[in-house]
């Protein structure tokens, strides 16, 4: 199964409702530069290790390209560049002046230590040197990268440039011109969507029970952000397993951080302090938890975790994709079916491309923006993007996933015709 033609099929049946030339058509299913690197690396060992990387640079058509770096054994062309086609639909999605991106190595970077992952990075910035910046393409932290790697990419980038360009990545360290706001920015944009889905279909939040799969950056900030505005957090999973609430009580993810950080486990007991509560919760494995009792169940791990086989046990009405691709299309239909409502990622994630736009803007003016200002900026784009995505769903009676291709394609096509054809 390619994912890119998977994204490509749903984007074809999303143009049907739209009258596309065939040259945009055809713009639009083909990426515009493909990179693959192969690099060798020198472990601590002294031994050498050589290394396959790819950035595929999907679209400029909107502005210069943008889009994460993963690490991630699985990495592959095709994964990255149905990746940078999500890229750009995301940025034409809340109208940013940006393209799509996307570059990942396949590693497993639990298995390096500290020192060679910093090697990797600079090894990697080398090959990507003459392809990014701020006017061509502008990495950020994806699936276990993270400011820090960010750092070095803005170092080893400086070093070959012979000057500091802080705009060549984004999600840095606050220390080195990152923005205010960007670590939590894309649970933040996610909860500003769920606010505004939770309005149309009535659902209080203080009654809405909500299931979090993922407790990386996003599925954390996530849920910490849904439970301080008061709805239910009642289960909660990591990679070796997750943690729920039978009863609909809610937890507070900053104890289980805590708990995590303590026992390096989510899962069993609910713990405030030393206090641990393991008659109320119990410990649910992966699976289930994607199957178990919730209002919301948000997808905040990686791609492909609802599939045609298990999208039958969701039990949730909604399910708001934050990691990229977390639903197959063989899924997305048996959802519709049931009547699930699926946010899908180029709308509930693009919160953190959308900070990553403002951190550009702060490094291209040499002024910073308070995070009470980012956030005040962030809002309006994420509530019109879900208004007109929500409108155009309603308009052609589509779900939210081919309406907001739709309102991408509209976009694309509108700045590829003014550029290409005028
Ligand atoms: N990796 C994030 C995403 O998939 C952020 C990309 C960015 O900030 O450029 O949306």
């Amino acid at each position: 199964m390619s994912i890119f033609s998977n994204a490509l099929s749903q984007f074809r049946s999303a143009a049907q409702y739209l009258s596309l030339s065939p040259y945009v058509l055809g713009r639009l299913q083909r990426p515009e530069r493909v990179l693959q690197f192969s690099f060798p690396v020198t472990m601590d060992s002294g031994t050498i290790r050589m290394f396959d990387g790819y950035r595929v640079q999907y679209s400029s058509a909107r502005g210069p390209y943008k889009g994460g770096l993963r690490f991630h054994p699985q990495a592959s062309l095709d994964e990255v560049k149905a990746l940078a086609f999500l890229m750009m639909i995301k940025c034409a999605v809340v109208g940013i002046p940006l393209g799509g991106s996307k570059g990942g190595i396949a590693v497993d970077p639990k298995t390096l230590s500290p020192a060679e992952l910093e090697r990797l990075t600079r090894a990697l910035t080398r090959q990507l040197a003459p392809f990014i910046g701020p006017e061509k393409d502008i990495p950020a932290p994806d699936v276990n990268t993270n400011p820090e790697v960010m750092g070095w990419v803005m170092d080893e980038y400086a070093q070959i440039v012979g000057h500091s360009v802080p705009g060549v990545v984004t999600g840095k360290p606050l220390s080195l011109g990152g923005s205010a706001g960007r670590s939590a920015a894309t649970g933040q944009g996610g909860l500003y969507v769920l606010a505004e889905l939770a309005r149309k279909l009535k659902l209080n939040p203080k009654k809405t029970r909500v299931v979090v799969q993922g407790f990386g950056n996003v599925g954390y900030h996530f849920a910490k952000l849904a439970y301080g505005a008061g709805y239910r957090i009642v289960g909660l999973s990591d990679s070796k397993g997750g943690i729920y609430a039978p009863n609909g009580q809610s937890m507070d993810p900053a104890h289980v951080m805590e708990q995590k950080r303590a026992r390096g486990l989510i899962a069993g007991c609910y713990c405030v302090g030393s206090v641990c509560d393991c008659k109320n919760y119990r410990a649910l494995s992966n699976k289930q938890i994607l199957a178990a009792p919730a209002d919301v169940l948000v997808l905040a791990a990686l791609e492909n975790q609802l599939t045609g086989t298990n999208a039958g046990r969701v039990k949730a009405r909604v399910v708001l994709e934050m990691a990229n691709g977390p639903v197959t299309p063989e899924a997305d239909v048996k959802l519709a079916k049931r009547g699930v409502i699926v946010v899908p990622d180029v709308l509930s994630n693009a919160g953190g491309v959308t900070v990553s736009y403002f951190e550009l803007v702060q490094n291209l003016q040499q002024y910073y923006w308070t995070e009470n200002e980012v956030l005040q900026k962030l809002k309006p784009i994420m509530v019109q993007a879900f208004a007109k995505v929500w409108q155009r769903a309603q308009e052609l009676k589509v779900n939210l996933r081919t309406a907001a291709l739709v309102v991408a394609a509209e976009r694309l096509a509108q700045a590829i015709e003014a550029r290409e054809r005028s």
